[in-house]
């Protein structure tokens, strides 16, 4: 097509969307009446950016704010980026947004806390500006409480549950069109969790070349948790164990690799777990450690991790595949939650104080240098004074690389809700910051014991505390920041580690490689 041919189908695009929105505009298309619109003869390149730019002026802007781990993280990139690919524009924050979306965390009473009273701040300032916006809850809150929500929040408009995210756009172009009025979906979907796929790769912000594509991903493995330890509300919002396909999760792995991914984490609320329904074991491997095998052979792809296994599913075959797959860096997550055999069993942890520092042994005899991090729970109904000890006697034996405390919170519907020996709050802040001063003086030791070597890290782009520096993480999962350059972003490079901060090591730029 010759240049004049396209330059007038440019116009004449432009002028049946002049048609389509006369005056008075649309809050959206208000720069038509302005000096700033566009006038006539435009250029071929104008007519295209006048164009999309009306097209993107009225598409609905979403703002989805996420509460909560990993999973949610990913949940709630993923549903962004089905949005976007159905037109939807992304908001950068709710003040500016046709739809305001909190994707919600149940694991503590805090966290729904956190997510409710969000939700009545944006519906009181919002309603009041624009009264067309449309609020939702997403998520294992809205999962759990489903319509309780819209009775307690008339305001909102939308509840999805965990089984759903994927059918979010449908749900919001029925409220936007006005074919729906309130929608809560919260049944079960069979192959739910094989919907979890889409990848944004720039966070929240627009895709511009402001933003760079991120060289990590997360991977949805599976879905659920059978476990029921009985403190614990996620068999409850996510539902029984459900397996995506080794052919599946590969495929989109090397799809990421495409794209530029150079470090997946492969997630799942129980990940030793995987597929343990679905697929036989193979040569002594369970299906956790078939699909490590396959994702290892990934071309391109550098490193990978997993969150969150369970100590009693880590058995000698994914202890030894440290030892013979390089990719699989050298860090382990292993939520112990108490260091008491008692409270391990009313917790239906399904493992032994002895068995959880055996496994330990293992790791650190296979890799020595694994980095090993944890979750403890503090103030489980019945912990006494001596449960407690042994739980400080645990974190000073193994001398965890970093831990994340948890004061234990009732959730609704769980057996521990209904223990006797309910513990006081200041009980549980007590022994909470008996712990933190605990575990952050060995993990202070042990960043400084890695002063003066050399590391390998990914650079996974600018530090967020100081943009102007650059950070990567260590194969051990620590985090480094370094002066670098754009050029370092997914390069895999050794620094020497001059001084550790608080969680994060600092390296020398005099040392860098790979320029
Ligand atoms: S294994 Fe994890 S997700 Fe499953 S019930 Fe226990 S704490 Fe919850």
């Amino acid at each position: 097509m010759n240049q004049i041919g396209r330059q007038s189908i440019g116009q004449q695009i432009v002028e049946i969307l002049r048609c389509l929105f006369p005056p008075p505009f649309p809050a959206g298309l208000a720069e038509l009446a302005s000096p700033r619109a566009p006038r006539f003869p435009l250029s071929n390149g104008r007519a295209l950016a006048y164009v999309s730019w009306l097209i993107s002026a009225t598409m609905p802007s979403v703002y989805i704010k996420t509460y909560g781990c990993q999973m949610n993280e990913r949940d709630s990139e993923a549903v962004a980026a089905q949005l976007v690919a159905k037109g939807y524009t992304l908001a950068g924050s709710e003040a500016t947004a046709d739809v305001v979306l909190l994707n919600t965390c149940s694991v503590r009473d805090a966290a729904e806390q956190k997510a409710l009273r969000k939700m009545e701040n944006v519906a009181a300032e919002l309603r009041r500006t624009r009264p067309g916006v449309v609020l939702g809850f997403l998520g294992c809150m809205a999962q759990s409480r489903g319509r309780e929500l819209i009775d307690r929040l008339p305001d909102v408009d939308l509840v999805v549950g965990t089984q759903k995210f994927h059918r979010t756009a449908e749900y919001l172009d029925d409220l936007l069109a006005g074919r729906r009025d309130k929608i809560v979906e919260v049944a079960e979907e069979d192959k739910s969790e094989a919907a979890i796929r889409e990848h944004l790769l720039y966070g929240q912000g627009a895709p511009s070349s402001k933003f760079k594509p991120q060289v990590t991903a997360f991977v949805s493995i599976m879905q659920g948790c059978n476990q029921y330890c009985t403190f614990c509300i996620v068999p409850f919002t996510r539902g029984e164990e459900r397996s995506r396909t080794i052919s599946d999760i590969v495929a989109e792995c090397r799809e990421l690799v495409t794209r530029g991914v150079k470090e997946v984490t492969l997630l799942g609320q129980i990940v030793t777990s995987y597929a343990k329904r679905e697929l036989p074991p193979k040569e002594g491997k369970s299906p956790f450690v078939q699909l490590l095998e396959a994702v290892h052979s990934v071309e391109g792809l550098e490193r990978i991790r997993f969150t969150s296994p369970h100590p009693k599913g880590y058995g000698d075959d994914l202890v030894e595949a440290y030892g013979r797959l390089p990719k699989l860096v050298e860090s382990a997550h292993l939520p112990v939650q108490s260091g008491s055999d008692r409270i391990l069993k009313l917790m239906h942890r399904g493992y032994s104080r002895e068995r959880y520092l055996g496994l330990v042994e293992k790791l650190r005899r296979t890799c020595p240098h694994i980095g090993v991090s944890t979750d403890f729970i503090v103030g489980f109904p019945g912990e006494t004074e001596e449960d407690f000890e042994q739980t400080l006697s645990l974190a000073r034996e193994v001398e965890f690389d970093q831990a994340f405390i948890f004061k234990y919170s009732i959730r609704r519907d769980t057996p521990a809700a209904q223990m006797p020996g309910q513990l006081p709050q200041a009980v549980k802040e007590e022994r909470n910051q008996r712990l933190l001063a605990l575990v952050n003086e060995i993990a202070a030791r042990k960043y400084q014991r890695l002063v003066g070597q050399t590391v390998e890290i990914l650079t996974e782009g600018p530090s967020k505390k100081n943009p102007a520096r650059l950070m990567g993480r260590t194969r051990c999962n620590k985090i480094v920041v370094f002066e670098g350059a754009e050029r370092h972003r997914g390069q895999l490079m050794r620094l020497r580690i001059t001084h550790a901060g608080s969680f994060t090591l600092h390296g020398d730029p005099a040392t860098l490689n790979g320029d």
